[in-house]
C-alpha cells in the first residue's frame, strides 16, 4: 500500500487509542521487524518496506501491536499485561508479525534510470516506473529489478533500551 495511506491509517489509530498522550508516528527502514515502539521518543514506527508489501489489515495489526506496547508500558514486554491490552484494542496476533523476521525483508530491489531505489517482497508482475521521477507510469522511468543477495543485507542494529518490536 501507499505510504501516504499507511500514515493516515496510523494517525487515526494513534488518535483513537493514544489521544493526547503525545505519541507520534513515523516510518523507519527496518528490514527485520515490522514495527517498533520507542518510549523514549514517544514514537511508534513501522517499516516502510513492510508497508509496501502489506494490505490495510496487516498494517493495522502491526500498529495495534505497537500501540499495545505504548499503553502497557515498557516493563510489560509481551507478557500478560501487554497481551490483555493488545486483545482489548483488537490485536488478533498478526500472521505477518509472528513470522520469522527474515521474511520481512524485501527480496527484490529495483533501480530507476536516475538511481532511485525501490524494494518489494515479490517480484512485480507488471512493469513499474519510479514514483519519484514520474507521478504517472512512464516508460522512461522504468524500474529494473534484481533479487537481493541474502548475504548482503546489512544487520539492523538494536537501538538499546526503551525500544521494543
Ligand atoms: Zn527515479
Ligand atoms: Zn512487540
Amino acid at each position: 500500500m501507499l505510504l501516504a495511506d499507511a500514515a493516515a491509517i496510523a494517525e487515526d489509530l494513534l488518535a483513537e487509542h493514544l489521544p493526547g498522550a503525545g505519541w507520534g508516528f513515523a516510518f523507519d527502514r527496518a528490514t527485520r521487524r515490522a514495527g517498533a515502539c520507542d518510549w523514549s521518543r514517544h514514537r511508534i514506527t513501522v517499516s516502510r518496506h513492510l508497508v509496501e508489501g502489506a494490505d490495510e489489515e496487516e498494517l493495522r495489526q502491526v500498529l495495534l501491536h505497537e500501540v499495545a506496547h505504548a499503553l502497557a508500558g515498557h516493563r510489560a514486554a509481551h507478557g500478560p499485561r501487554w497481551r490483555a491490552t493488545a486483545a482489548r484494542i483488537g490485536y488478533t496476533g498478526s500472521r505477518l508479525h509472528e513470522r520469522p523476521i527474515a521474511e520481512h525483508r524485501a527480496t527484490w530491489l529495483g533501480t530507476c534510470p536516475q538511481g532511485h531505489e525501490h524494494s518489494r517482497f515479490r517480484r512485480p508482475t507488471t512493469p513499474l516506473s519510479c514514483g519519484r521521477c514520474s507521478r504517472r507510469f512512464s516508460q522512461a522511468a522504468l524500474i529494473t529489478w534484481r533479487r537481493r543477495d541474502p548475504g548482503a543485507a546489512p544487520a539492523e542494529a538494536g537501538r538499546g533500551g526503551g525500544t521494543a518490536a
